[in-house]
């Protein structure tokens, strides 16, 4: 009875990464019949309030009930109007890939995109700089963690190039960094910045969450936009039981309790220290068997996922099935990156120091033979 199975095999995989031990626990209890009142509620609260630390923030944090691109398409419906103008800041896929939603939301998208090796640097801010004087956009986004490139955008001098000039609105994709490397959603002026559970949380992929500055609100309410992935039904509903919306899920909820509380216990600090550690391992043993990493040497590499080039000599697929024959599982990429690029996700559960000594050994026997 009760006997969690952790995965056998090596997950480097980068999401949906194997889950926490005592988030198993947490969803093999029954929550039935669903204790709607205040246990619920104080149990979402809970989960609030640890989330504001992992997302560095005193504002309001609502919990959405599905995967990261719930809060992803519900942020910006919740907070833009047809023909508003939009600024991404994009240096990979999912940065560029805000433009692409905006504009299906009727938007007028302005992209400064970088190559998909590269992070923020001061010329990107100039061209941000030069963006915002010329198209005076409404709403300006970025991602922290660009995981299809490995790589972790630093967000300080963008926030405050955001509040010195004046842009309405900043929304951060934080999905792959949120409880796993430090994330300033205030200091960095950051009116949303969104999370899932599936990534550093090692919990299913089935809820997620977002930060919700005051002004924001304020936003969302004027937007009134009211589809399932509305932010607006979450407006005092917490405070206001009888209105909170959909059915508790508790599952989903509890699980992120379960393991918010492990990584209190280690310590946020920790925590990150951690997924440092892991990743430079990553880093340096690969560089030692003679691989490549993507990033260029001037981008700040992400502590919670790796991409690597396929090695040369190898097709992706072949390597791919190299590995997991020996139990090893890593994950491809995506747009542009795909078959060139492969990742390993260090996140969670996954940044773990001996699994990634043993991933490399398995790399090693591969290319050995
Ligand atoms: C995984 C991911 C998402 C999407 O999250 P899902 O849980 O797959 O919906 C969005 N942004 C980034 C940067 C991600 O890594």
């Amino acid at each position: 009875m009760n006997s969690f199975q952790p995965y056998a095999a090596m997950p480097f995989y980068p999401g949906p990464v194997s889950i926490h031990p005592r988030v198993a626990r947490a969803l093999s209890r029954d929550y039935a019949p669903p204790r709607m009142g205040t246990e619920y509620l104080e149990l979402y609260k809970s989960v609030r309030s640890r989330l504001q630390k992992v997302l560095g923030t005193k504002e309001d944090v609502l919990l959405g009930t599905g995967e990261g691109m719930l809060v992803l398409w519900g942020a910006l419906k919740s907070l833009l109007k047809e023909g508003d103008t939009v600024l991404s800041v994009g240096t990979g896929v999912f940065g560029d890939g805000f433009a692409d939603m905006a504009k299906a939301l009727g938007c007028r998208a302005v992209l400064v995109s970088e190559p998909y090796d590269c992070t923020i640097s001061a010329s990107t801010l100039e061209r941000v700089k030069d963006a915002v004087r010329e198209h005076r956009p409404v709403l300006m986004t970025a991602v922290h963690c660009e995981t299809p490139s490995g790589t972790l955008n630093p967000l300080e001098e963008l926030g405050a190039l955001k509040e010195d000039m004046g842009v309405p609105f900043f929304v951060v994709d934080a999905v792959a960094s949120a409880g796993g490397a430090p994330v300033h959603a205030d200091a960095w002026h950051a009116d949303c910045v969104l999370g899932g559970s599936q990534k550093c949380l090692s919990c299913p992929p089935d809820m997620s969450f977002m930060s919700v500055s005051a002004a924001a609100w304020e936003r969302v309410r004027e937007v009134n936009y009211t589809g399932y992935d509305a932010v607006k039904p979450f407006d005092n509903a917490v405070e206001d039981a009888m209105r909170f919306p959909y059915t508790p899920n508790w599952w989903g909820v509890a699980a992120l309790d379960a393991s918010l509380s492990a990584l209190e216990e280690e310590g946020l600090e920790n925590v990150f220290a951690r997924h440092e550690a892991v990743a430079r391992a990553c880093r340096e043993g690969a560089k030692a068997l003679g691989l490549t990493l993507w990033p260029a040497e001037d981008a700040v590499p992400s502590p919670t996922v790796t991409a690597l080039r396929v090695p040369e000599g190898h097709a992706w697929p072949e390597w791919r099935a190299a590995l997991a024959e020996r139990g090893l599982y890593v994950g491809g990429s995506l747009g542009p990156l795909a078959g060139k690029v492969f990742r390993m996700g260090h996140m969670g559960t996954q940044a773990d120091r001996e699994a990634m000594q043993s991933a490399l050994a398995v790399m090693k026997d591969v290319l050995a033979r």
